[in-house]
């Protein structure tokens, strides 16, 4: 019988991983390999703060798996994986219904020679009180449109009652101010811009109030203060509020309560703090989980108490020889990881040893939309390199291209963008729906 290689998320890594497998042990009748996903289409995550300010269409970024798996020599099956029984090698599938309740899939199982699991995370909200209730997270598409469909609803309410002769006003917080955050907050502040000049003017893009709030020191502090000062320069200038050493203790419907007393009111709210990996992964048929779900694993990427179990992206705790910190959550580890473990699986068919995973930084890039980009490259012959607008723009996304090239080849990536640039003098700026 053919090895069976099953791989649980269709994400930044699991869908490069099926892909890379596919044409080569796939296309090569050497092993079956089977992509799972809970979703019948990817977008790739980093992309979703521009879905939820409107500055990208996700339907037209989207990529479906039924059509990657035909053109990629796997196989693709809708679910979302509930368990695991080791012992008899199978995953256990959840039915999986339509946004009427209708059932699409059944419950069912899989079998499993390899099993890799890239289930990816979702937002930490660290049980604070009212967060899930009031906040929205932009874990998935879903959210992030919904996000999107808030914001115009404002801006089309301002716009019926334009004639009440008051300038209308939006007041947004941001819970974070990591990467996601400040992103997120230069490209609402685009949004309002676009907005405006498409006549939507009601509301002036002086009277959107962002705050960002942030729970340590400074913005961006899992990055040098190098990229942080001039982000939070950048910030300061566009008018977005930023809260330092401020952690949210309560979110109602008006707005946010910080520990040390502060009220910031909001109407729209954005949870983009911390990560932890599906809850499922705690209790996973004995696998080694740790204290955010994620799923332990060896430098070989396989999980501690499994050898044909693998994890990689942000739900595997994957340790790094020199650091007592772990590979961090970034779509730059899961690409990295995604690559190695095309190497490992085809290695492991031959019977030979793994190779070992080190997470290589190439540096760190924050796209503060059209306003500017900063960031560090980092290579063994330029060394720390300091980058800031266009060329730092150009490197910012040059790692979705790399996604895009590991799942189509340079030849449909080329046209693709081609295909971008002449749409855009045809279509909108700004999604409008
Ligand atoms: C708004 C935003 C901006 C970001 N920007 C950046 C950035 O600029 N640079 C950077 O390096 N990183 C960025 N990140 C982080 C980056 O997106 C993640 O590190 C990366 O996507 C992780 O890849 P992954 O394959 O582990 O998981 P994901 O890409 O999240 O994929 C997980 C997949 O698993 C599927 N899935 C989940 N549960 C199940 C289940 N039970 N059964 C079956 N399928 C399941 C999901 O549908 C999804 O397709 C950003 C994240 C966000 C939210």
């Amino acid at each position: 019988m053919q090895h069976r290689i099953v791989v649980v998320g269709g994400g930044a890594g699991g869908l490069e991983l099926a892909t890379r497998l596919g044409r080569t042990l796939g296309k090569r009748g050497r092993a079956k390999i089977t992509l799972v996903d809970a979703n019948l289409t990817h977008i790739w995550k980093p992309l979703l703060h521009e879905v939820a300010a409107g500055s990208l269409n996700s339907s037209e970024d989207e990529l479906n798996y039924v059509a990657q798996a035909k053109w990629n020599h796997f196989e693709f099956q809708l679910g979302r994986m509930s368990g695991l029984d080791r012992a008899g090698k199978r995953v256990f599938l959840a039915p999986t219904h339509d946004e009427y309740g209708i059932e699409m899939v059944p419950e069912r199982e899989l079998g499993y020679d390899t099993l890799v699991i890239a289930v990816g995370s979702t937002t930490n909200d660290f049980g604070t009180k009212g967060a899930a209730e009031h906040c929205i997270f932009l874990d998935t598409r879903q959210q992030a449109e919904r996000f999107h469909r808030k914001l115009l609803s404002h801006y089309m309410h301002a716009h019926a009652n334009g004639s009440d002769g008051q300038p209308g006003t939006i007041d947004m917080a941001i819970v974070g101010a990591g990467a996601t955050g400040v992103e997120l907050a230069a490209e609402l502040l685009h949004a309002a811009r676009e907005l405006a000049a498409y006549g939507l003017n009601q509301i002036q893009p002086e009277n959107v109030h962002i705050t960002l709030i942030e729970a340590g020191p400074r913005v961006l502090p899992g990055l040098p203060e190098r990229i942080g000062a001039p982000v939070a320069q950048t910030l300061a200038k566009l008018g977005v509020t930023v809260l330092t050493d401020a952690a949210v203790s309560e979110v109602t419907e008006q707005g946010l309560h910080t520990k040390s007393g502060q009220f910031v009111p909001a109407s729209l709210k954005v949870w983009a703090a911390g990560i932890r990996a599906p809850g499922f992964l705690a209790e996973l048929d004995g696998l080694e989980s740790n204290r955010i779900n994620q799923l332990v694993v060896r430098p070989t990427l396989q999980t501690t108490r499994d050898d044909d179990i693998f994890a990689f992206g942000d739900c595997a705790a994957c340790p790094q020889p020199d650091s007592e910190r772990n590979v961090p959550p970034r779509a730059q580890a899961a690409h990295q990881q995604a690559s190695l473990l095309a190497k490992s699986l085809r290695l492991r068919l031959e019977g030979k040893a793994l190779p070992t995973y080190r997470y290589r930084d190439y540096g760190s890039l924050i796209s503060l939309s059209s306003f500017s980009a900063v960031g560090n490259l980092m290579g063994n012959l330029t060394g720390n390199v300091m980058l800031e607008g266009w060329l730092a723009r150009m490197f910012y996304i040059s790692l979705y291209r790399m996604h895009q090239i590991a799942l189509y080849g340079i030849v449909r990536t080329s046209l693709m963008m081609l295909g971008d640039r002449i749409a855009k003098g045809t279509v909108p700026r700004l999604k409008l729906h």
